[in-house]
């Protein structure tokens, strides 16, 4: 198979694809606390992983598509309680955004997508904003959010007991990471932890708690992470990465 990371190519390989009209992928997701059974990495693991299988399935479908190496920083406010949560303003977020992709902009790439896990608002806020601003500036960009319009599927494919308040190191995070890092799941913590039902939600946005721990996730987990699993890991990325693919071919199709 061709390759598709762009750390991993030449640069006549990028100009080859940018010639050829490729967009370019850019995972981010912040370094955050994740429960005391997870690594700091799992939201950009994930948008990493998301990107690749998405990627492959754009290609496939002779929309080219090559990946920007992962960035591990975002806005990550809510998780700053929590030893190594990095946070970036909201100023720095867009800044870094923006340099990278008039970057590929320079180099004839045709356009970006922003692949996120972390859907703190003020993040997916500040991300949506850079898109525009960009958009405007002539690199038409979009913030991928198969998190969202795959919600109701996930759901219907989890075990606990309340699904749609699963929203943070819980079931389907604790799935992804036994699917692709076993080796970093803390188990004989994992095996330890109750649910927390708490309605995150409702706590940061209608009732104004500041963080995971006024929201009343003391442990930094929302959900309940031992129903997680390998196989409900892989199910739920290929899922979100179809999504992914269908949401940048509909947005291709209708870009100027
Ligand atoms: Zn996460």
């Amino acid at each position: 198979m061709k390759e598709i990371w762009l750390e991993r190519m030449t640069y006549e390989e990028a100009e080859g694809y940018a010639k050829a009209g490729a967009i370019v992928m850019l995972p981010l997701s912040p370094l955050e606390a994740h429960g005391p059974h997870l690594p700091l990495g799992v939201d950009f693991f994930g948008a990493g992983t998301l990107a690749e299988q998405s990627a492959t399935l754009l290609n496939r479908k002779a929309v080219k598509t090559v990946i920007a190496p992962v960035l591990p920083y975002a806005l990550a406010d809510v998780a700053m309680p929590f030893a190594g949560t990095v946070t970036l303003r909201a100023q720095t977020l867009k800044a870094v955004v923006s340099d990278i992709a008039q970057s590929f902009n320079a180099h004839g790439f045709k356009g970006l997508v922003i692949v996120c896990q972390h859907l703190e608002r003020a993040n997916l806020k500040t991300l949506q904003e850079t898109a525009s601003e960009l958009t405007e500036a002539g690199m038409p960009t979009i913030v991928a959010n198969p998190f969202f319009t795959h919600a109701e599927t996930m759901n219907a494919m989890m075990k606990g007991e309340f699904p749609d308040l699963d929203l943070h190191a819980g079931e389907w995070e604790t799935a992804f990471c036994l699917w692709l890092y076993p080796k970093l799941v803390k188990m004989e913590v994992l095996e330890t932890l109750p649910p927390n039902w708490v309605n995150l939600r409702e706590k940061l946005y209608e009732q104004g708690c500041r963080d995971f721990v006024e929201a009343g996730g003391e442990k930094c987990y929302f959900g309940d992470p031992s129903q997680g699993n390998p196989e409900l890991g892989k199910k739920i990325y290929e899922g979100l990465a179809e999504v992914l693919a269908e949401e940048v071919i509909e947005w291709v199709q209708n870009s100027p």
